[in-house]
């Protein structure tokens, strides 16, 4: 097969699977078409006030300082004295937008809306807002317009602040906050004077929202542990206390105002937010004011974790929630209708109402929510051959069925007819809370339409997860075929061990075959009116299978060869092999399994014996193993930043440029053209700028200086440099190597802000004593090949066609690039650290706040270890004589098994951390599968390729 039609076949392969799991795990979970559910009875609040201080954390607002004094004065006294508090649970991703969806529209967004446009409202969705009589907000032009723009009628008023002031450099962010507070103020000053205003404000359900974006422009910039982090809150506790007396004052003290103050989500000690870290995901929640119950004093209360002690409020009683019971919670105080997509269940002990109350509201919070299950189900019933409808049949845990039986009797309802949550018995339970509720028993009634929101929470996702098994299988198909396709490649392609000959009358019989089962499955997906991206992930395994199934005599002659192969070897083979794999799966959880299998890597050279023939190098390469091995077990970057390390790396580069430099300059039999030294000399010098560059900026930024516009200039333009000057050195091994690397260094050395800025320098001394030893180990394997690796030059790589074939040991060599590629990625960092990126790493190139250009940096400097790698991989497939291609499938083969492991470690159950961890490891493993493809073409044009400035275009042989 042709190289470019594999390549590109691949690629669309590997993209399908890559966006299978958003099909399979992130669909929306949206329904549309219910009716408005609203509890009969008369709210206790006319009004309500939201604040959300965003990106406020519930341990830094809840603890005392180390005085004893609490951080928010004014909403300590509110726990104490006034309202109901509690934690707040978020959901992964915590960013801003799914924050405040839950909170506002009480469900959680999925990651796929999110992706379709930060900004854009991608669907249609009802809000607290939404149902309110009139919403008045004031914040972040990031937030509002979003309810706004969902909100049917112009009932939903917006007041932003520009874009341009989110400037988290070196301004002060708490203006954020006060231009807030000061523009409600003036909106109720407005209000007295202007008629229309004045009886608008008075209506009843009428919704203030105040989006609080201080907190969280000081927490990226300073970090939660910071004095303007805790200064910001303190400035918020003031403001709101200002606020609730101006508004007391306004509307006369008439006791029908409710406030809540909560916040979307939190942030690490590092400065960052939308992973699943207890940090990020719990946030206060503090409500008091009409309808809001008052503190309750307890003795004891138990809670796995360990902060009632912390924060001295074990007396007061803490009232969990999800972020999205926030949203029906609002809506209950002020008697709107509950949002129509809300999965939130409302927290009664937040209410201070009649039992009756709470009672109706839970009745109406149970239709709610069934009312979307029924939906969802008539949806999957419409879609699916009725003979195939599994309906949802999600028993009653036991515990529920006895519950029921026991405190409800509930005879007319037998067990077995509870198994099944279809129409009528919805309609029965509905009628029997109903009727407790008639017979005014309250506690009866709210424990049934609980127990029924459970069970059609769990059905609403039993119907949103439908497909998830079929497609499942349809993918991991494909995946296997794929992969096997590969390895058959590998086999027929690059070693002498089959022979192919094609049968021709077989070939088109097995075409009609396959073509038959395409049209087959294509015809089942058809009358099922399934989505288009469901014939993608269903018909990518017949052409893939096909392909495997035509290679049959190489199959044939496969099996026989690994018949004869002895036992013992070939199970040694895979236990290795598998062991390997498991190592870099692991890796992926554990960072530190890498320092084991850089360990082992350490070891290798003495257990191959390859010690007593090259000791020198194996001794560097056992040394930077243990060196490298060190990086893994280093805290994650950006958490410390350490600017003096970034300059101890620069020195130490510049010495080992300047020392080569010499070698160079003293190296008598070699003819130095003038110019590679002029490039030499340019990139110490880029480096010792970068350097420079790096300290001034912090220093200055340090004393609130802002960015120089000096030195934005020259790490543009180093950035810019970087991947062009390589270009300009001679194509000889070391001396093209040494360009790249010194190039690179410079832009990442203005990205670092800590001990990473080291990593890439021991990286590549580990990848240039690979390079020797791979030579060495070649020439263990077969004295008879000798390259001189002095006198190697990759711009004759293209010219050798005689190749050698392939060996087992090409399999290690696979396997070590694809280890150092995974090293490159977490060896300063995690899953964690990529997410959510730390700024501080950026001030060199900007300060304002930029979404777009911050993400591309970052994704840079998280490149450039990886570039290094296959820089030195490609110097490896030189000196070994084999064809990129055929490491390159080898390549393949691993990280699509590693894809393989992961796409069943993707789970949908458990903690959210767990959920996101696991998504983001499969997304991970697809894009370096994909992303390796691209890299090995970008290394090869970076070792390959020479641009002759001087118009000398003149070949350096020996
Ligand atoms: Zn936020
Ligand atoms: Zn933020």
């Amino acid at each position: 097969m042709n190289m470019l039609i594999f390549i590109i076949a691949g690629l669309l392969v590997h993209c399908v699977f890559l966006a299978s799991i958003f099909d399979i795990y992130f669909t929306s979970p949206l329904v549309h078409g219910m009716t408005p559910q609203r509890t009969p009875l008369p709210p206790p609040a006319k009004r309500l006030v939201l604040f959300v201080a965003d990106g406020l954390r519930a341990d830094t607002l809840y603890e005392l300082d180390d005085n004893g004094t609490p951080q928010a004065p004014y909403l300590r006294n509110i726990i104490e004295y006034k309202g109901s508090w509690g934690v707040s649970h978020t959901h992964v991703p915590t960013e801003s937008r799914p924050g405040h969806v839950a909170l506002i529209a009480g469900f959680y967004e999925d990651v796929s809306a999110v992706a379709k446009g930060w900004k854009e409202n991608p669907v249609e969705f009802d809000s607290v807002f939404n149902e309110s009589k009139y919403t008045w907000s004031w914040g972040s032009p990031d937030i509002l317009p979003m309810f706004a723009k969902g909100a049917s009628g112009d009932h939903v008023y917006t007041y932003c602040y520009t874009a341009e002031k989110e400037d988290f450099g070196a301004q002060d962010a708490t203006k954020l906050d006060t231009w807030v507070f000061d523009h409600v103020k003036n909106f109720f000053q407005a209000a007295r004077s202007n008629q229309t205003l004045f009886s608008k404000v008075n209506e009843e359900k009428v919704v203030l929202f105040l989006h609080l974006l201080g907190i969280d422009t000081n927490g990226h910039a300073h970090r939660p542990n910071s004095r303007e982090y805790k200064d910001n809150i303190r400035k918020v506790d003031e403001g709101i206390n200002d606020i609730v007396s101006m508004l007391e004052d306004f509307y006369g003290n008439d006791g029908k105002t409710a406030f809540i103050l909560t916040s979307d989500h939190g942030m690490t000690d590092w400065g960052s937010h939308g992973a699943g870290h207890p940090s990020e995901t719990l946030t206060p929640l503090i409500a008091w004011g009409a309808g809001v119950n008052y503190p309750q004093k307890v003795t004891f209360q138990f809670f796995e974790d360990e902060f009632l002690k912390e924060w001295k409020l074990e007396k007061w009683k803490r009232l969990d929630v999800n972020q999205a019971d926030i949203a029906p919670l609002m809506a209950s105080l002020i008697g709107v209708p509950f949002p129509l997509n809300s999965v939130g269940i409302l927290p009664l002990d937040y209410l201070n109402n009649s039992a009756h109350f709470k009672a109706e509201s839970m009745f109406t919070n149970a239709v709610q929510i069934l009312e979307q299950f029924k939906i969802k189900m008539t949806q999957k019933k419409e879609t699916t051959l009725s003979f195939l409808f599994t309906p949802f049949h999600q028993m009653l845990r036991r515990t529920d069925v006895t519950t029921l039986y026991c405190h409800h009797n509930l005879s007319s309802l037998c067990m077995h007819r509870l198994r099944l949550l279809s129409d009528t018995e919805q309609i029965n339970i509905l009628r029997k809370a109903r009727s407790y509720i008639h017979q005014e028993k309250y506690h009866e009634a709210v424990s049934l339409c609980k127990t029924l929101i459970s069970l059609a929470l769990e059905g609403l996702s039993y119907y949103h997860t439908y497909d998830r098994l079929f497609l499942g299988i349809s993918v991991v198909m494909g995946f296997v075929g794929w992969t096997s396709y590969v390895i058959l490649l590998i086999v027929k392609t690059h070693t002498s061990l089959t022979r192919s000959t094609h049968d021709k009358a077989s070939t088109v019989l097995l075409l009609y075959g396959f073509a038959a089962i395409g049209v087959l499955i294509a015809f089942f997906l058809l009358i099922q009116t399934c989505p288009w991206t469901y014939y993608i992930y269903c018909l990518l395994p017949v052409p893939v299978w096909y392909a495997v199934v035509k290679e049959f005599r190489v199959i044939q002659d496969l099996a026989s060869l690994l018949l004869v192969f002895p036992l013992g070897q070939s199970i040694g083979f895979l236990v290795a092999g598998a062991l390997g794999i498991e190592i870099l799966v692991f890796s992926f959880f554990y960072r530190s399994t890498l320092t084991v299998g850089l360990i082992a890597f350490a070891g290798w050279p003495l257990i191959t014996r390859l010690w007593a023939q090259a000791k020198v190098t194996t001794l560097c390469w056992t040394l930077l193993c243990l060196l490298l091995a060190m990086f893994p077990l280093m805290p994650v970057v950006g958490r410390e930043p350490n600017i003096s390390l970034v300059t101890v790396a620069g020195l130490v580069i510049l010495l080992i440029s300047s020392f080569f430099l010499a070698c160079l300059c003293k190296s008598k039999n070699k003819y130095v053209p003038k110019k590679d030294l002029t490039i030499l000399l340019f990139q110490m010098l880029s480096i010792a700028l970068s350097t420079y560059v790096v300290n001034s900026t912090h220093s200055s930024l340090h004393h609130k200086q802002g960015l120089p516009v000096i030195n934005q200039i020259i790490s543009w333009t180093t950035l810019a440099s970087s991947l062009f000057v390589p270009l300009l050195s001679p194509t000889f091994f070391f001396q093209r190597l040494l360009s790249i690397l010194l190039s690179l260094m410079s832009p990442y050395l203005l990205l670092s802000t800590g001990y990473e800025a080291l990593f890439p320098l021991v990286l590549s001394g580990l990848m240039f004593s690979w390079i020797y030893m791979e030579k060495e180990a070649l020439q263990h394997y077969d004295d008879s090949l000798k390259p001189k690796l002095a006198v190697l030059n990759f711009s004759y790589t293209t010219d050798i066609t005689q190749f050698r074939q392939l060996h087992l040991d090409d399999i290690r060599r696979s396997f070590f690039f694809v280890f150092f590629i995974v090293t490159a990625f977490f060896g300063t960092g995690n899953i964690a650290s990529v997410n959510s990126f730390d700024p501080a790493s950026i001030y060199c190139f900007l300060t304002v706040f930029n979404p777009f250009i911050m993400g591309s940096l970052l994704v840079w400097k998280i490149v450039i270890p990886f570039v290094l790698v296959s820089c030195a991989f490609e110097a490896v497939q030189v000196t070994t004589q084999l064809s990129s291609k055929s490491l390159f499938l080898i390549v393949l083969v691993i990280s699509d098994l590693m894809a393989l492991h992961f796409f069943f470690l993707v789970k949908d159950y458990g903690s959210w951390l767990d959920i996101g961890t696991s998504i983001s490891h499969y997304v991970l493993v697809m894009v370096f599968t994909i992303f390796i493809m691209l890299l090995s073409g970008l290394a090869q044009l970076l070792t390959t390729k020479r641009i002759e400035l001087w118009g000398r275009t003149k070949r350096h042989s020996m």
